[in-house]
């Protein structure tokens, strides 16, 4: 969808209130107090559902992304245009400019709440069949540092490492013999530390375990086999590292690419955030016009505050 569509389809706060009811009966509601989803019926008088199991009533964004904003349904939807339409997103003030909102902590988090969304999305896909796996280091500073007086120099920067795994299936072409790679999806997580147990911690909550891993050689994958069926480790440094862990290297770059072409600093605690957007983006890549939409179902799926 692009903008002179979005106008036709939503001129005003009912159409988005129609597209989002829609939206949110295809993906089920979640009553808060039966704790499961269950069959709502909708009152278009008094704008709500109500639970047919015990009566309890939510309005339109309770349970989704927008609960508790104050914001027209209209901007919602806005936003997830803008930051579904553009290959490498917005920055928080082209973005306030372009909704003509009058403060920028309100667009911050308006973004972020959409990330987090895109992140809670991906989180239901897990990987399969052969992985490749690496970290990078991502360089973050401290929240207060940028809300207050920002301090540059030596500490206030940290680097902030994250985990990369990409689904990768190697192709042989049958008549050249020529190998290539095809790369499926993508799981990109900040790390406290990377030591043997967070890494089988990431492995075990993105991966089926019946895959094959490759990764470099590196002591916090000493213990991987235990999480993974087949672990393959290349010696580091040899061309073969680059071949091995292909995707997850072109990712990382793009990643550092995106990241500091948008932002020209991260904080730490929304570094998952950012992450979430760029796996979200990469992961459809192939989506074209369908991505509003896509971004319409992660946001209206029940979303975990
Ligand atoms: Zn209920």
């Amino acid at each position: 969808m692009n903008l002179i569509e979005f106008t036709g389809h939503f001129p005003d706060e009912e159409s988005c209130e129609q597209y989002i009811k829609k939206y949110r009966e295809k993906s089920g509601i979640r009553c808060k107090n039966c704790e499961k989803i269950t069959r709502h019926y909708w009152f278009a008088n008094g704008r709500f559902f109500e639970c047919s199991s015990c009566r309890r009533r939510s309005s339109l964004k309770s349970g989704t992304v927008m609960e508790n904003s104050k914001l027209p349904l209209r901007i919602w939807l806005l936003a997830m245009l803008f930051m579904s339409a553009t290959k490498k997103g917005f920055s928080c003030l082209e973005l306030q400019r372009q909704l003509g909102l009058s403060r920028y902590e309100t667009t911050f988090r308006l973004m972020h709440r959409i990330r987090s969304a895109m992140g809670q999305r991906d989180e239901l896909y897990i990987l399969s069949d052969m992985i490749e796996y690496d970290e990078c280091y991502m360089e973050t500073v401290q929240e207060n540092q940028i809300l207050g007086q920002l301090k540059r120099g030596k500490g206030s920067q940290k680097q902030t490492a994250v985990a990369v795994a990409a689904e990768s299936v190697p192709l042989e072409d049958l008549d050249s013999g020529q190998k290539t790679k095809r790369c499926g999806y993508f799981k990109m997580r900040v790390m406290d530390k990377v030591d043997c147990e967070s890494v089988n911690a990431f492995i075990r909550a993105n991966t089926g375990g019946d895959v094959v891993l490759f990764t470099d050689k590196n002591t916090a994958y000493s213990k991987i086999e235990e999480v993974v069926a087949t672990h393959l480790a290349v010696p580091s440094g040899k061309e073969s590292v680059n071949d091995t862990l292909k995707w997850v290297h072109k990712a990382i770059s793009n990643l550092k690419r995106t990241l500091l072409g948008v932002y020209h600093m991260i904080t730490y605690k929304y570094l998952q955030n950012y992450l979430n957007e760029f796996v979200y983006r990469l992961n459809r890549r192939y989506f074209g016009k369908g991505l509003f939409e896509r971004l319409v179902i992660a946001g209206t799926y029940p979303y975990v505050q």
